[in-house]
């Protein structure tokens, strides 16, 4: 049998009422085995959906009934057979077998269940994530992923984005020391990079003027929360001749156009999850800084001085209060004190204490930082210094700013972030394949 005789149809892609008393060939993996004395029901299903190959005792050949009969589930099979129209069957129809192939016999016991009866610990589910992804909630959360970065990459070229990739092994940090994967390069030190930023910023001074990156970004961040990887997927852009502003417009209107996108092309997977998704209203609010601390300040949850980061809970008391007063869950911090933003963050003119820096927030959580950045190359390394780092490491990209840099701003956002907030999904983790945390490095 040459492969491509394996599978003439998805179970989808199957209409009884085109192709009724046609033969067809599906493959996928054995769901379920029903013997019910005079009848035997085998399910197959494969990335699309189910089949139900029917076989009545009396009509069917005993050598293959008896092979239907000992199918070890989660086996992978190729199974061809006529389509009969049947109103109770998954997708209205039934195949009535005429050959049944085992391409390859599963185990047993499997590690995890994959009829969603049991429901398996998340630790477990990650441990057997081949078998967890024969799971249609866990299929559809990978496909509105899918969705998700179609929609971003299709909205970025539209908008005049040219998609790059910078180095993920480096010399320098860009975020500070202190979360910084150490790695040996040759016989030197370097670094996995935790964010694009110095690289899409020298693509600034070479005049490509808009780009985006979809990439990893690595934090050695130590704490274990729900929310944090240590491998994580960055969509960033920077954009020349813009200020901050700008480009949360650009991020604003690149999140509904997602939303949009995924009501649009990914309806089952939503179903499948159980989620009702609504478009995020245009504009988000602004809300200020200062003003972000006050609404801290008038819950009873915490008190902030000035110049504080805001935590997990100043950020929940934030996006409650917003949800409240707008019933939206996203929105922008802006304003932010220049101290506690990054060095190449643009202070304000007129007040420097101030930066052109912004958050954007889900009511849960931050899913994205931007700014516009300094372009001044005396004022960068000044800052540089201001941070405790070493202009010297940063020579390769200050003297990207020495030859004619225009003023430029960008931003980025966390994929799962904006996935997990889209779906509701309590755990970072979910919305990754292979997910790298503290103790997980394999698979
Ligand atoms: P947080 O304060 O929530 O840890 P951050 O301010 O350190 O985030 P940024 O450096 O601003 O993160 O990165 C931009 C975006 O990238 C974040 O808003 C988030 O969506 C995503 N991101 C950053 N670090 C992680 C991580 N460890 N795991 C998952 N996503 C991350
Ligand atoms: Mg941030």
């Amino acid at each position: 049998m040459s492969l491509a005789n394996l599978r003439t149809h998805y179970t989808s892609q199957i209409n009884p009422e085109e192709l009724g008393d046609q033969k067809v060939t599906v493959a996928g993996w054995v769901h379920e085995v029903r013997d019910l004395g005079g009848i035997c029901f085998v399910v197959l299903r494969d990335r699309e959906g189910r089949t139900q190959v029917t076989m009545v005792k009396k009509k069917t050949e005993p050598e293959l009934l008896e092979k239907a009969r000992k199918l070890v589930r989660e086996s992978v099979v190729s199974i061809t057979g006529t389509v009969k129209p049947e109103a109770k069957a998954p997708n209205g129809y039934e195949l009535i077998p005429e050959e049944i192939t085992i391409l390859n016999e599963a185990d047993s016991p499997l590690p995890m269940d994959t009829t969603g009866k049991v429901e398996a610990e998340l630790d477990t589910r990650l441990d057997a994530r081949f078998i967890d992804l024969r799971r249609e909630r866990t299929t559809a959360i990978f496909r509105i992923r899918h969705e998700v970065l179609r929609a971003v990459r299709s909205f970025l070229t539209e908008n005049g984005f040219i998609e790059a990739t910078s180095p993920k092994v480096v010399a320098t940090a860009t975020e500070g020391g202190t979360s910084l994967f150490p790695i040996t390069y040759f016989d030197r030190e370097a670094f996995l990079n935790q964010s694009p930023q110095l690289f899409k910023q020298i693509l600034m001074s070479g005049g490509l003027d808009r780009v985006f990156e979809i990439g990893p970004i690595f934090r050695a961040e130590e704490h274990d929360t729900r929310r944090h990887l240590n491998e994580a997927t960055s969509i960033d852009i920077e954009a020349s001749f813009c200020d901050h502003f700008d480009v949360m417009e650009i991020l604003e209107n690149m999140v509904a156009y997602i939303y949009e996108q995924v009501i649009a092309n990914a309806a089952d997977s939503l179903a499948a999850i159980g989620v009702e998704l609504k478009v995020p209203v245009l504009p988000f609010k602004r809300v200020t800084y200062d003003e972000a601390i006050d609404i801290v300040n008038a819950s009873s949850e915490e008190k902030l001085n000035w110049g504080d980061d805001l935590g997990t809970v100043a950020e929940h008391t934030i996006g409650e209060h917003v949800f409240r007063e707008t019933g939206e869950s996203h929105y922008f911090i802006i304003d932010w004190p220049t101290a506690i933003k990054p060095f190449y963050a643009m202070p304000y003119e007129d007040n420097p204490i101030l930066s052109k820096g912004f958050d954007m927030m889900h009511r849960t959580m931050e899913l994205s930082s931007g700014a516009q950045r300094i372009h001044i190359p005396e004022l960068l390394v000044s800052r540089i210094e201001s941070q405790g780092l070493d202009p010297e490491g940063f020579e390769f990209y200050l003297k990207a700013f020495r030859y004619g840099m225009p003023p430029h701003a960008g931003w980025g956002i966390g994929c799962e972030r904006l996935v997990m907030t889209m779906l509701g999904v309590e755990n970072i983790r979910d919305v990754v394949l292979f997910p790298r945390d503290r103790r997980r490095l394999s698979p």
